[in-house]
């Protein structure tokens, strides 16, 4: 398995690959699980080449705290990565070869899809993603990028960057993969205890109901009824629910046939931050 550290090393490997050939890009920020899996067996399944790359993006994080606890598990990582498949490529660069002018963030017009949600909650969060995916981006040159429903939010801030940026790429989106209580797979679960990562199973229940009721009530009904359940799980503590369009973000005013929404959600359980989305319709 190759693991490549630099920019250099990187192009000498995929320069002789020509333009001819496919190549899959699967971004990660590591501490890999079967969401991450998935998105690679898609990538290896569509394309001759598929590189991953393991990169922990420090300003992408608003807490510093969250970015000096994130997981770093470079070793399992790679093994997991062997067990998929040997010929994938490995990026794994350190911060100097991603931010060789300093670590700062690009300021991207995202045309108010940076400003809900996430963007709300996690100042400088997008400009952070925006920034380490152009620069991925450009330097792997990919015909694919594969990307998680499980951000639906920075998914369709990525395809957004590609417009605007005018980056000649196929952003695929691909579903979120679950535990068996229905609890999105993240990094960040493995902080939680385990009685807690049971009782966060709630997260995806809630959505769940809040589908089966889009149906009949109103958003705003919806919403309340999810803040209700919240207050009786104390261990649970809800961020937002938004009830928003699916191109646009915004929150949805009045239902039309025409148009996709979505539920998303943001819950604190202890002091680990998880989100999740579903599709309403
Ligand atoms: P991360 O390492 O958390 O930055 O995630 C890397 C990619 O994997 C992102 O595109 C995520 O949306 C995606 N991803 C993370 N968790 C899941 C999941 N449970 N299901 C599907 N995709 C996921």
């Amino acid at each position: 398995m190759l693991v490549l550290k630099t920019e250099k090393e990187l192009k000498s490997h995929l320069l002789p690959l020509g333009n001819e050939k496919s190549l899959g890009l699967v971004p990660t920020m590591g501490a890999l699980h079967h969401g991450h899996a998935s998105l690679i067996r898609r990538a290896i399944s569509e394309n001759d080449t598929t590189v991953v790359s393991i990169f922990i993006n420090p300003t992408q994080f608003n807490n510093q705290e969250d970015l000096k606890k994130y997981p770093q598990s470079l070793k399992e990582d790679i093994h997991i990565l062997e067990k998929l498949s040997s010929e994938i490529i490995v990026f794994a660069p350190p911060v100097e070869e991603m931010y060789p002018n300093g670590v700062t963030s690009t300021s991207y017009q995202f045309n108010g899809l940076d400003e809900v949600m996430e963007g709300a909650f996690r100042d400088g969060h997008f400009n952070g993603v925006g920034t380490v995916v152009e620069v991925l981006l450009k330097l792997v040159n990919p015909t694919k990028a594969y990307f998680g429903e499980k951000d639906f939010q920075q998914l369709q801030i990525i395809k957004r960057l590609v417009e605007i940026k005018d980056i000649p790429v196929d952003i695929i989106g691909c579903p979120i993969v679950r535990e068996p209580n229905g609890l999105a797979m993240s990094s960040r679960n493995e902080r939680l205890s385990p009685v807690l990562r049971k009782e966060a199973g709630l997260i995806y229940k809630t959505l769940e109901t809040a589908k089966k009721r889009f149906g009949t009530e109103s958003a705003k009904s919806i919403m309340d009824w999810v803040k209700n359940q919240f207050k009786e799980h104390p261990n649970l503590k809800l961020e937002y629910i938004e009830i928003t369009d699916v191109e646009t973000l915004m929150p949805i005013k009045r239902k039309q046939d025409n148009r996709k929404y979505r539920a998303f959600i943001a819950v604190y359980a202890d002091e680990v931050r998880l989100i999740d989305n579903i599709a309403l319709n």
